[in-house]
């Protein structure tokens, strides 16, 4: 139809694509601007100039006023402070400019987001870069620039900074393989991510009656309702209008910005939904699902909802995970995850599995600080979510073969010869075969790797980081050992062996919430690191440092202030769950609860009035009952109210992280049983908050 446009039509219009580069640059200047994007080299300011100056008149006819250097600050929320294109005239006029200084650099006055000390030593100011590699776009008439955020001294103050460099290392080491394998031809690797990100859609009106949702994003209290998802019929069940409604925005708003937004369902919980993209290139994904959170976020409240991003945000109901599919990709195009055809290809495919295998090993206290938040601690473990110990899945198939290869076995009895590489002609792993067992924490799933601890509403750069960093380590020890080897396929096989042999503890295909798992990991010498803080001084171990120093992914000094931000960032949330409660409980709930008891009692004095022999066991037993619950309540109170002022007196964030975690979360969780079992008792009229039955079911 005349006047409709299609997807097709209108995929990435706010994005300063490549195509629109293309389309509005002198050639040479375009020529010039893919040499600096492969080279890594600056820009030269001439052409930064002509770049900009497309750029805004682009934008302009677009309908944008402003520019922002939009960045990702270790807030783990997106940054952009506007700035309007306009510069005045003598005569009164104003002209609307862009310079390419302006793209290329910024300097936000950033000095409240958190730096773990690093701009005190440094500089007072941060500095934004443009990141060329991921393109501009408008948002709400804003011109964004993607941007990296540092010091003066460059000493990393986002998240997008360390990413980048995560990149750069595994390119680099990757290439070194490949050479081994003769592939010449590519020039450059990049690993790609796919991230299925999980929400809850609850109704406007019933999440404004909850102050723990409101200010802390889940429910610190709340009674399980009697039905929840118990009977799966939520799951890929049929999408309801309003849903759908607010999916259809949130599509279209994202295929205008270029996401590729592409499967959307119910998940398991009610009121829980996913959606996922098509992957692309790790530093590109991760700027969309920032902005697909965003868009998220925006999208429901227009349609009276909100989009609750919260890791947990109903206790005992599924949590929100972000599934984080990963490979590594060359600029030739091959996945080198995926199994080949041909003998060559399997053992360079057997190459890589080993390598993640052993990088997932080595670093399993990087990849759980990786995921650690305080709102994460509440999914692991529970529900679906894969448990605090990391282990990988293979799946039967893939690790009979690994067995065969440690153990010189032949799979198919034939072709012996082969066996020398370990360069069995593998199965082809039909996708659907590999996993449904979603309690792993990182699973093959035939020809990627899901990594599935992330908690939904943290970026995904912090995980890219390490996982890249501790791959492109395995692969640069991988090269060490195998360039100059005259018998290559030998020195292979033997490294591939040997890799199965020692590190083949970390393979487990069982189930994760086995009781009999935790022991067997702990015999195996698994890490089980339950929470935030129990994790986060692993940081600061010397392998660990080690690790990021020699891929110039973090400097100690980095390492040192990120460890600081994430202790602080911590406390901070938890000193405000911890607020939130005791208000909650002082000014509604007990005031509620004291309601309904007086109801009762006059209920007693009335029916008493009618005859001193009534039955009143009823009202009797809950006022005694509701009494002695609210007493302990109130003493839980004054508790925190006490703990919460000692714990300021703690001067290292580390301290207090763990203070939080051994004396304040089990006082929270005591007086929240006893809140929940109130709730129970109550009438309903009594009771001062929307069930979780409400919230849950709220969307309609
Ligand atoms: P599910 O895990 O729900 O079965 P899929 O396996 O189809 O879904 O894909 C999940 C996600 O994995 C999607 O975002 C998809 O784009 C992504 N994905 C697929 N291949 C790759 C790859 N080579 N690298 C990174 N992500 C990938
Ligand atoms: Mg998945």
């Amino acid at each position: 139809m005349i006047g409709i446009k299609t997807v097709t039509d209108y995929f990435g219009c706010d994005v300063f694509s490549e195509a629109v580069m293309k389309e509005r640059l002198p050639e040479d200047v375009y020529a010039e601007f893919q040499r600096t994007l492969q080279t890594g080299h600056r820009l030269n300011i001439d052409v930064a100039n002509i770049i900009a100056n497309a750029m805004k008149d682009w934008a302009i006819e677009k309908g944008a006023t402003h520019y922002t250097h939009w960045f990702q600050p270790l807030t783990g929320i997106t940054a952009e402070k506007h700035d309007s294109f306009i510069t005045s005239k003598r005569d009164g006029r104003v002209i609307m400019e862009f310079s390419g200084k302006e793209l290329i650099q910024g300097e936000p006055d950033a000095s409240s987001f958190p730096s773990g000390g690093l701009r005190a030593t440094f500089e007072a100011r941060g500095y934004t870069a443009w990141d060329p590699t991921s393109f501009a776009f408008i948002k709400n008439s804003v011109l964004c620039i993607p941007t990296a955020f540092c010091s003066y001294g460059g000493e990393a103050l986002d998240k997008k900074t360390p990413l980048l460099r995560s990149m750069e290392a595994i390119n680099k080491q990757t290439l070194r393989i490949l050479r081994l394998f003769g592939h010449d031809d590519v020039v450059a690797v990049k690993t790609t991510v796919g991230p299925e990100q999980e929400y809850f859609l609850v109704d406007k009106d019933v999440f404004n009656k909850r102050k723990d949702l409101i200010y802390t994003g889940r429910t610190l209290f709340g009674a399980m309702p009697p039905k929840g998802q118990e009977l799966d019929d939520h799951y890929f069940g049929a999408i309801k209008p309003r849903v759908q409604a607010f999916m259809k925005s949130v599509d279209e708003e994202l295929w205008r910005l270029g996401v590729l937004a592409k499967t959307e369902h119910n998940e398991a919980a009610p009121a829980q939904h996913e959606l996922a993209p098509i992957f692309t290139t790790t530093n590109i994904a991760t700027d969309h699902n920032q902005i697909t959170m965003e868009v998220m976020q925006k999208c429901a409240k227009e349609h009276g909802m909100v989009c609750l991003l919260h890791e947990k945000p109903f206790a005992g109901v599924n949590g929100s995970g972000k599934h984080n599919n990963w490979s590594i990709s060359t600029s030739t195009g091959a996945n080198l995850l995926e199994p080949g055809e041909t003998p060559a290809e399997n053992a360079q495919f057997l190459l890589f599995l080993c390598a993640v295998i052993k990088a997932v090993d080595d670093y399993q206290d990087l990849l759980r600080i990786s995921i650690a938040s305080a709102g994460n601690d509440h999914r692991l473990g529970a529900q679906e979510a894969p448990p605090a110990i990391v282990s990988m899945f293979l799946g039967e198939e893939l690790t009979s073969i690994l067995e065969a290869i440690e153990h010189d076995e032949d799979i198919d009895n034939k072709e012996k010869e082969l066996l020398k590489v370990g360069v069995h002609v593998l199965p082809r792993f039909p996708k659907d075969t590999t996993d449904r067992n979603r309690t792993s924490p990182f699973a093959f799933t035939g020809n990627k790797f899901e990594f599935r601890m992330l908690g939904s509403s943290a970026s995904v750069a912090g995980p890219n980081t390490t996982l890249n960093t501790a791959v492109a380590e395995v692969l640069s020890q991988f090269a060490d050992e195998l360039e100059g080897k005259e018998d290559f396929e030998g020195a292979l096989h033997q490294l591939i062996k040997r890799v199965i042999k020692n590190h083949k503890r970390i393979i487990f295909n069982g189930n994760g919430y086995d009781d009999a798992w935790v022991e067997e990991a702990e015999k195996r010498g698994l890490l089980n690191l339950v929470s935030t803080p129990d994790c986060l001084p692993y940081m600061l171990h010397d392998k660990n440092i080690s690790l990021y120093e020699k891929h110039k992914v973090y400097s100690e000094t980095e390492i040192k202030a990120h460890y600081e931000i994430k202790n602080e960032k911590y406390c901070k949330y938890l000193n405000i769950e911890v607020l939130t409660m005791i208000d909650m409980a002082k000014k509604d709930i007990l005031p509620c609860v004291s309601r309904n008891i007086h109801e009762l009692a006059d209920t007693v004095i009335a029916k008493r009035s009618v005859s001193s022999t009534i039955n009143v066991s009823y009202e009797e037993e809950l006022v005694e009952t509701l009494s002695r619950i609210s007493a302990k309540v109130f003493q839980d109170v004054k508790n925190l109210e006490y703990l919460s002022q000692e714990v300021k007196s703690i001067e290292e964030s580390d301290a207090a992280a763990c203070f939080y975690k051994h004396n304040i979360i089990p006082v929270m969780e005591s007086m929240r049983d006893s809140v929940d079992l109130m709730e129970t008792l109550c009438s309903s009229e009594h009771w001062c908050y929307p069930s979780y039955g409400e919230l849950l079911f709220s969307v309609r």
